[in-house]
């Protein structure tokens, strides 16, 4: 981490203020970027030169709704209804994870983002054992804010899923005291109701006061179908957004996972709140829940960012697929110029670090800021050449296997397209056993 390292003859997408794309060089001294563009070779002197001819450096993806948890159900709950997809395969398998199955889902679900180029997540948790992500986060090297996912509400829901309120809060502050600042500041703990459909509102309230109290973030998913709609109007007799607002989920350290079925009433309270939107393009195609309308967010301010979601409802965590599917899915319904590559590479990185803030520290190549970095090899790729705009390059054609090298605090993760830290061939035989683990004890809890 002291190591000072000297990034030569790149193209460097900086996503700074002005969105300059240079060429030139990066130092990384301390796990800081100390310079951008040119390098004083005495500055330099004794660093570990690394060229990078042909290749573009570009800030680390930030992906703002990920569920670590899920990993190993990928593949396994395929072409279902949302709610029944919840009931039948996603909740009685969360229900049946260890503190063990869960440590390797997420570092399953780590080493895929990692190896595409992903440094920062928002991450949503499972109801127990959320200290096996905070270490899984921890050792891998990169930002996240993590959540014990909390649900006191729904009689479908299995019995280890379903909690008592205060139990829900206490543990949940419990773990904002173990994780918040926690691995020199790159985990932080956001508070995490599941949705409105699975919690109660005494619950929603006690989260939108601790969350205020301690400064930290409220991970939630909202709007992602019309049925949250249906239920907010029927017992509360107001949209989604609008209850969420009413029970202090909004503002501007919430993320709320979708939006898709939202009106412009919905749509300005998120905006007076500053509360940011997390697309997931996959999942809401996959779930079939619609397409979130992110040219109708920017006209009225809606703070935005980008997301995998989770492994069973993608089936990847891929930041270049979600970035693609970004610009493509809005332009059928407001033309060719919507949605432009430029503005999607600031949604997977800037306004995803500012959705988490943490602008200051990562989301673009400035000096002073944590270097995190994705070095990608787009040059010597046929089916990314030649030349061409650099951004263009990156959403609409750039893959993971581009991904070349990762940086996260300075920290090489990957090298040469490899991950330096894991053994992939390991990690998924462990997978693949955590995984019959869980299919075993899962039986119990289907309904
Ligand atoms: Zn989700």
């Amino acid at each position: 981490m002291t190591s000072r390292i000297w990034l030569k003859n790149a193209t460097v997408v900086t996503m700074n203020p002005k969105r300059e794309i240079l060429e030139g060089d990066l130092l990384i001294d301390d796990g800081r970027l100390v310079a951008v563009g040119e390098v004083d070779e005495e500055a330099a002197e004794g660093a570990e030169v690394r060229d990078l001819t042909g290749h573009v450096v570009m800030p680390g993806f930030v992906q703002c709704h990920i569920h670590l948890c899920q990993t190993l159900m990928r593949n396994h709950a395929d072409d279902m209804v949302l709610i029944d997809w919840l009931r039948r395969r996603i909740w009685p398998y969360e229900a049946a994870l260890s503190e063990k199955t869960l440590h390797v889902s997420a570092r399953v679900g780590l080493a895929e983002l990692i190896r595409g180029g992903t440094t920062a997540i928002l991450d949503m948790g499972t109801v127990h054992h959320t200290d096996a992500i905070g270490e899984a986060v921890k050792e891998s090297g990169i930002r996240a804010h993590i959540g014990k996912c909390m649900m006191d509400f729904g009689d479908e829901v299995p019995g280890p899923m379903r909690e008592v309120t205060a139990e829900s809060v206490r543990e949940s502050l419990r773990l904002h005291e173990v994780w918040h600042g926690a691995a020199e500041g790159r985990i932080r703990y956001a508070f995490a109701p599941r949705f409105a459909v699975s919690c109660t509102e005494d619950l929603l309230r006690q989260v939108g006061e601790a969350a205020a109290d301690l400064k930290c973030h409220i991970h939630t998913h909202a709007s992602e179908t019309e049925f949250e709609n249906e239920f907010t109007r029927e017992r509360y007799g107001v949209s989604n957004i609008s209850f969420l607002e009413d029970v202090g989920i909004t503002g501007g350290r919430s993320v709320l996972a979708h939006g898709v079925h939202v009106d412009d009433d919905d749509c300005r309270i998120l905006a007076d709140t500053r509360t940011a939107i997390c697309h997931c393009p996959s999942s809401n195609l996959k779930l079939a829940s619609g397409i979130a309308n992110m040219v109708r967010y920017d006209e009225l301010g809606v703070r935005v960012a980008l997301g995998a979601d989770g492994a069973p409802c993608n089936n990847n965590l891929d930041a270049f697929i979600e970035m693609r599917l970004a610009a493509l899915l809005q332009k059928p319904f407001h033309g060719p110029r919507a949605m432009p590559a430029m503005r999607v590479l600031e949604l997977a990185t800037i306004d995803g670090a500012r959705a988490l803030g943490w602008e200051e520290e990562i989301g673009s190549l400035e000096v002073g800021k944590s270097a995190d970095l994705v070095v990608m090899n787009l040059d010597d790729d046929p089916g990314c050449g030649p030349g061409g705009d650099v951004a263009a390059r990156i959403v609409y054609t750039a893959q993971k296997h581009n991904v070349r090298q990762v940086y996260a605090s300075g920290r090489l993760l990957v090298d040469g397209g490899e991950l330096v830290d894991e053994d992939p061939s390991a990690l998924m035989a462990e997978a693949r056993e955590a995984r019959r683990t869980v299919a075993a004890e899962m039986e119990q809890y289907l309904p």
